[in-house]
């Protein structure tokens, strides 16, 4: 049976002082569970303070995003080899954000997560509709190519990842997609999952994602979870949400 994962994404947030708090109340907060896992994703400047404050506690940490690349003349990118070095187990790829303000293709979303995958990193890979696709009912066309790219690009290593369902429309913007508007994604991947041979990797729910919703949401038979971004600021509430 796949348990359940929650992943806090801070975006570009956080401070020595702020982080400090909020890394030694998850700590306090949370102990190893079966079935459950805890993740924090922190902007690459905190990968060592996240490290130093979780050792040994039952949370893991990781980035927000990784270079398609091992090594080399790419200024400002940081490798999966790197992340490995500071304790990191996850690094985000394919984070709608990514994909709008970088203008990130399917393609290079795909060798990001090839090249985690490769630096011993498990990629979470994000996947999702804008609004005016899904108004034009194009959700399955659109999560589909986004699946489909990076599921040929990692073949049986496919297997190996974490995939994250966010419709973009529902991220940051208080809107949060219905159990049943998940459920009806989450299925569509999970057919597409099983018939690539990776039928047990983790579909997590995104997109204002709070203490609140997030049962109702995990208690859908294909959604493994959430990839939670401003709840998971405030360590009460990204407690709440990872046992909910
Ligand atoms: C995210 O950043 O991936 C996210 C889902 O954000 P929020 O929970 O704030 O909608």
């Amino acid at each position: 049976m796949r348990g359940k994962i929650v992943v806090g994404n801070w975006k570009m947030n956080g401070g020595l002082q702020a982080n400090a708090s909020l890394l030694a109340a998850l700590r306090a907060g949370w102990t190893a569970r079966d079935g459950r896992a805890l993740v924090v994703c922190v902007p690459f400047p905190y990968l060592g303070q996240a490290r130093d404050a979780l050792a040994g506690s039952a949370v893991a940490w990781g980035a927000q995003d990784v270079s398609a690349h091992a090594a080399g003349a790419y200024t400002g990118e940081v490798a999966g080899g790197m992340l490995v070095e500071f304790g990191a187990n996850y690094a985000l790829v394919g984070h709608s954000e990514r994909r709008q303000l970088h203008a990130e293709t399917d393609g290079e979303v795909a060798g990001k997560a090839r090249a985690a995958l490769q630096a011993g990193v498990t990629p979470i890979v994000c996947v999702g509709e804008t609004l005016a696709e899904r108004d034009d009912h194009d959700t399955e066309r659109v999560v589909g190519r986004q699946f489909d790219v990076v599921a040929a690009a990692l073949d049986a290593d496919l297997r190996r990842v974490v995939l994250a369902y966010e419709p973009v429309w529902a991220i940051g913007s208080g809107r949060t997609a219905t159990p049943e508007q998940a459920q009806q994604v989450h299925g569509f991947l999970r057919a597409r999952l099983r018939a690539a041979g990776a039928v047990d990797v983790p579909v997590l729910y995104g997109g204002s994602v709070k203490a609140v919703n997030a049962g109702a949401l995990f208690a859908m038979p294909d959604v493994d979870g959430g990839l939670v971004g401003g709840a998971s600021l405030d360590a009460k509430e990204f407690l709440a949400i990872a046992v909910a």
